[in-house]
C-alpha cells in the first residue's frame, strides 16, 4: 500500500501548503531513476511567510518552560522510533540506500537526536564570575530567534534533525530547507511533529531548489542564524551571503579523509574498519575515508584482502535486505564518480577493483544509478583524485614509509573534516591524532559517535562546531549580566 503522498508540500504555520508559485520538481528514486513522486519547487515567496509563522511563535515558544519543550521534543523522538520501518522505506527509496543501513543507522540516530538535546537542555549551567571585589557577572544564554537550516541528501532525516533538534530545544523556531533531491523524510517528520504537540510556526519546511528557497532563507533579514551542511562550494556561497548581514553561521561541508593504518595495526580489524569506512552508504558520507594510507610492510598484504573484502559487498536493489551497496543518488553524482574514475586513470592510477558500470541489479532497477565499489591503486599523492572531494565509493590506496611522511599525506589537502588512524601503538596514537589537521580522529574505529562531542570540520570543510554543548551554545546569544557590589 502506499503511504507516500504523490505530492510533497511545505509546512507552514503547522500546515502543509501548495508552494504559492504551485509548481513541483520530480522526486526521482535512484534506485529506478523514475520520478515516485513530487517536490514543492518554491521560492522566496514560501520563505516569507514560513518566516512570517516562525516569528509569530517565537514568543511563546520561547516562553515555554524547558521542561515542557523536553517533553515535545521526547515525544517526537518516540514517534520516530514507531515509525521507524515506514522511515527507513522511504529515506532507502529517496536516496537509493540500503533499507538496512536506514533502519540500524540513519532512522535511530535521528531519534537520538531528538531525544539527547531534549535531555541536554534540562542540564545546562551557566557560568558566574566575581570581578574582585567590584561586581558579579553571570552569562544569561537566550535563544537566537529564527534558525535557517540547510541540510544535504545524504543522510537527509538525521542531519536535518540533528539542526531542528537543538535549534528548537533551546527555543528557538526554524525554517528548514531539506535538499531537494530527498524530501520525503522530511515530510514525515512534519506529520510526527504535528502528532506530538509540536505548535504550529515552531518547526517550518520549505521544499526546493538551494538557489531559490537555500539562497532565500540565507538572505532573509529576519534570519539570523544559519546552519549549513553540504558541499564546500555551496558553503562558499552561503558564507557569502549572511556576511553582510552579521549572520552567526555554521557550516559543515566537504572532506577528503584519510585512513592511516600502521603496520603494528590489528589488520583484522583495520581492513573491517576501513571497508566500511570506504563504502558505507556508498561512500556518500561526508566522513567516510576516501585515502588509505598503509605503512610499506603491511602494504601488500593489506591491499590483497581489502580488495577481498570488498569484493565480497552485495551491490543491488536497495530495497532488497541483502543488499549492502545500493544506488548513487542521482545522475549528476554518477557521472561525476565515472569522470574521477577516467581522471585516475589518466594520473597514473590502476584500478584494482570495480571502475565499471555494472550489469542492473534487477529488472526494477535496469535505469537506475549504480556503481561499484572501485579501489585504485598507484596514484601519486598530490594528483587531484588524491585531493578532491569524490563522493561516491571510490578509494586510494597508498604506501608510506614513516609517521612523518603519512601525516605529511594526511595534511595534503584542502579538507580537514575526519580521519582514522589504526594501530596499537598508543603512543604513536596520540602522537599522529594531535598533528593530522582535521575535526576529528577516530583511533581504531571509524563514525562512533557521542552526542556531547564537538562535531566540524577544519579548512574547507567548515566553520563552528556542532553537537553538545557547542550546538546549545551557537542556538543561543550568550549575554552578560554585571552587578556592581
Ligand atoms: P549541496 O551543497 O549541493 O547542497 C546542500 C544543501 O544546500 C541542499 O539543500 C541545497 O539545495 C542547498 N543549496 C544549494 N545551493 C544553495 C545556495 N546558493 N544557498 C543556500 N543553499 C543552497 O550539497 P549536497 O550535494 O546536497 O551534499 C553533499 C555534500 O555535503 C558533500 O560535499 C558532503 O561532504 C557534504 N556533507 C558534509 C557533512 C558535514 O557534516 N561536514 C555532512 C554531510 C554532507
Amino acid at each position: 500500500m502506499r503511504t507516500e503522498p504523490l505530492q510533497i508540500q511545505n509546512f507552514i504555520d503547522g500546515q502543509f501548503v501548495e508552494p504559492i508559485g504551485g509548481k513541483y520538481l520530480d522526486n526521482i528514486e535512484p534506485a529506478t531513476g523514475k520520478a515516485y513522486s513530487q517536490v514543492a519547487d518554491s521560492d522566496s515567496r514560501d520563505v516569507d511567510l514560513a518566516v512570517a509563522a516562525a516569528e509569530k511563535a517565537f514568543p511563546d515558544w520561547l516562553k515555554k518552560p524547558a521542561a515542557e519543550r523536553s517533553k515535545i521534543l521526547l515525544r517526537i523522538a518516540d514517534l520516530i522510533e514507531r515509525d521507524l520501518e515506514k522511515l527507513a522505506r522511504a529515506e532507502s527509496i529517496d536516496t537509493g540506500k540500503p533499507l538496512s543501513l536506514a533502519r540500524t543507522l540513519d532512522i535511530p540516530r535521528a531519534a537520538s537526536n531528538f531525544r539527547f538535546f531534549a535531555t541536554a537542555i534540562l542540564h545546562t549551567e551557566s557560568e558566574a564570575h566575581i570581578t574582585d571585589g567590584v561586581a558579579f557577572n553571570y552569562t544569561l544564554r537566550q535563544p537566537r530567534g529564527i534558525a535557517g537550516l540547510i541540510s544535504p541528501w545524504n543522510l537527509p532525516l538525521y542531519l536535518l534533525s540533528w539542526k531542528i533538534a537543538p535549534a528548537i530545544a533551546c527555543g528557538n523556531t526554524a525554517v528548514a530547507k531539506p535538499s531537494e533531491l530527498t524530501p520525503m523524510t522530511a515530510y514525515l517528520l512534519c506529520e510526527i511533529c504535528r502528532e506530538a504537540g509540536l505548535p504550529n510556526g515552531v518547526l517550518n519546511v520549505v521544499h526546493g531548489t538551494g538557489p531559490k528557497v537555500g539562497a532565500a532563507i540565507t538572505a532573509h533579514p529576519k534570519i539570523g542564524t544559519i546552519s549549513f551542511t553540504g558541499g564546500t562550494v555551496t558553503g562558499k556561497k552561503v558564507a557569502e551571503a549572511c556576511a553582510p548581514l552579521f549572520k552567526k553561521v555554521s557550516l559543515e561541508l566537504g572532506g577528503k579523509n584519510p585512513n592511516i593504518i600502521f603496520a603494528d595495526a590489528d589488520l583484522n580489524a583495520a581492513i573491517a574498519g576501513s571497508v566500511r569506512s570506504s563504502f558505507a552508504n556508498q561512500g556518500q558520507i561526508c566522513l567516510c575515508g576516501s585515502r588509505v594510507f598503509v605503512e610499506r610492510s603491511a602494504y601488500k598484504d593489506f591491499v590483497d584482502r581489502f580488495i577481498e573484502r570488498t569484493a565480497q559487498l552485495c551491490l543491488g536493489d536497495p530495497l532488497d535486505e541483502k543488499t549492502e551497496q545500493g544506488a548513487i543518488v542521482n545522475e549528476a553524482q554518477l557521472d561525476k564518480i565515472k569522470f574521477y574514475v577516467d581522471l585516475a586513470q589518466k594520473e597514473g592510477g590502476k584500478i584494482a577493483l570495480g571502475g565499471k558500470t555494472p550489469e542492473p541489479v534487477n529488472d526494477r532497477c535496469r535505469d537506475g544509478y549504480f556503481f561499484p565499489p572501485t579501489v585504485i591503486t598507484d596514484l601519486p599523492v598530490s594528483c587531484r583524485t588524491n585531493r578532491e572531494e569524490i563522493f561516491g565509493p571510490v578509494v586510494t590506496i597508498t604506501p608510506f614509509d614513516n609517521e612523518e611522511e603519512v601525516i605529511g599525506y594526511a595534511n595534503d589537502t584542502d579538507y580537514g573534516l575526519a580521519s582514522s588512524v589504526w594501530t596499537q601503538n598508543l603512543n604513536r596514537a596520540h602522537r599522529v591524532a594531535e598533528q593530522i589537521h582535521t575535526g576529528t580522529v577516530w583511533v581504531n574505529c571509524w563514525l562512533v559517535r557521542d552526542l556531547r562531542v564537538p562535531f566540524g570540520g577544519m579548512k574547507a570543510s567548515g566553520v563552528g562546531r556542532e553537537g553538545g554543548t557547542e550546538a546549545l551554545h551557537f542556538f543561543t546569544e550568550a549575554k552578560n549580566i554585571c552587578i556592581a557590589k
